[in-house]
């Protein structure tokens, strides 16, 4: 079983401690590789995102912590960049030309509104409240409408590319399917989850099993049940714990390679000595 994680949040974002702190949990656990992916800079503030002004220190931080460990354990610095819309996503040239390993594509925020701020955009992983009341006032009460936007967005991130991994690639159905209305079963929902697999591969991109709500919820993104379809598409993959806390790094992590197994795959694709390389399960 790998012993790596690619995204991970510190005090860079929402992440509750420092970056060193998880490198001393990575190390106590013999990983092999760690990658920092805090949340991108917004054009507006958020609790969870960094600031613009915080990058120089972001890059020079890990950049030191990279030296410091660098015969003990691989430290990759990437981003999770969350696509907002055509004018702010992982493709603008500002995140294009940063200096980083690799790249985490997100969506957590759908804009109804112009311009781009707080109060118009819908937060698709926050209290599910929240939620309920932005199915009612921004979707005509239409839950099947919300999800519809959620993988209109995620395409279009992929088609805009920028991006190396798809980040929890389904998150819309954590809080969605509390809505009386959603069905995972319904067309309306498979055929775009569908498509978006198809668009995911035809593109050669990455998918992590994101880890996250494993333990807590019995969650995972992709949903356990349709890693087989990832599979049949060739679509490779990595376990990530998504961790906000460094006792949290390897949450998860054992189960999800089981369910890897289960679903007929034999390797996941990993950062080695700074190049994506499929390596076997073992
Ligand atoms: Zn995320
Ligand atoms: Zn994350």
């Amino acid at each position: 079983m790998q012993l790596s994680n690619y995204h991970s949040h510190c005090t860079f974002c929402d992440g509750r401690s420092y970056p060193e702190e998880f490198i001393k949990f990575a190390l106590a656990h013999h990983f092999r590789a760690y990658g920092f992916s805090s949340h991108s800079p917004l054009p507006f503030e958020t609790f969870w995102n960094m600031s613009k002004e915080d990058m120089p220190d972001y890059l020079t931080e890990i950049g030191r912590l990279k030296q410091k460990y660098k015969d003990r354990i691989e430290i990759y610095i990437g981003l999770e960049i969350d696509y907002l819309d055509e004018t702010y996503n992982p493709s603008v040239s500002y995140f294009r030309d940063l200096p980083l390993d690799y790249r985490i594509g997100s969506v957590h925020f759908l804009p109804v509104a112009l311009p781009l701020s707080p109060g118009h955009v819908v937060t698709i992983d926050g209290p599910y409240a929240e939620l309920e009341q932005a199915i009612r006032l921004h979707y005509g009460g239409s839950v099947r409408r919300l999800v519809a936007q959620y993988f209109e967005s995620s395409m279009r991130m992929v088609e805009s590319g920028g991006i190396d991994i798809v980040g929890h690639l389904d998150k819309i159905y954590m809080n969605s399917c509390l809505n009386p209305d959603f069905n995972f079963e319904a067309e309306w929902y498979q055929r775009p989850f569908n498509s978006y697999l198809d668009l995911i591969a035809e593109k050669g991109l990455m998918v992590e099993i994101n880890t996250k709500n494993l333990t807590r919820k019995r969650q995972t993104f992709p949903r356990a049940e349709y890693l087989p379809r990832l599979r049949q598409r060739n679509i490779p993959v990595m376990v990530n714990s998504d961790c906000h806390y460094p006792d949290l790094v390897n949450d998860g992590r054992k189960e999800a390679f089981e369910l890897l197994l289960a679903a007929g795959y034999g390797s996941t694709r990993e950062l080695v000595q700074g190049k994506w390389q499929d390596v076997p399960i073992d």
